[in-house]
């Protein structure tokens, strides 16, 4: 976890768009939804969660593609960088006050600590957890902003759990 007022920085691909984030993050989550996979092109999504006014940017100005959630029907603002297409970060109509990096676009991710992962459901057969991460199927949040049970809690002591068992306690 970064320490209060670090200034850590990042970037797309050819170096047009470019931010700092200030500070702590909120909260980071591996997100294992069908939007993040398709949005990165990968099979997870470890984005890094700071207040927006904590998120400078400091290069090319993004482009935004608004992508409406079939699961919420809310607006998700894809920020990317119209030259090499790199997505840096998210912005939510859900949740307005926060802005998500895409944490493979710092310029050294090596300090972040995943401790959740979410929407487990769609995860790879063979995506395995740490005991040190809370997994839950879906958001971690219900629409009422309560929070949801996680199907595991960190430090279970089952080592072996792995997302079969996961969908099957949903
Ligand atoms: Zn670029
Ligand atoms: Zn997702």
């Amino acid at each position: 976890m970064n320490e209060e007022g670090e200034v850590r920085e990042g970037g797309c691909l050819c170096g047009g768009v470019r931010y700092q984030s200030i500070g702590a993050a909120r909260w980071q989550a591996a997100c294992h939804c069908r939007f993040c996979q398709r949005l990165t092109g990968s099979v997870l999504n470890a984005e890094v969660v700071f207040l927006k006014e904590h998120v400078l940017l400091t290069g090319a100005e993004p482009k935004i593609y608004g992508y409406r959630s079939p699961d919420h029907a809310r607006m998700i603002n894809v920020h990317f960088c119209p030259e090499c297409g790199v997505a840096v970060g998210l912005t939510f109509e859900r949740f307005p006050l926060v802005w998500a990096i895409l944490s493979g676009t710092y310029d050294d991710p090596g300090w972040i600590q995943m401790d959740k992962h979410i929407f487990s459901i769609s995860a790879m057969p063979w995506m395995a957890y740490s005991e040190s991460t809370d997994v839950y199927s879906g958001h971690q949040l219900k629409m009422d902003g309560t929070l949801e049970q996680p199907v595991r809690k960190r430090g279970a002591e089952d080592l072996s759990f792995n997302t079969t068992d996961v969908k099957l306690q949903k």
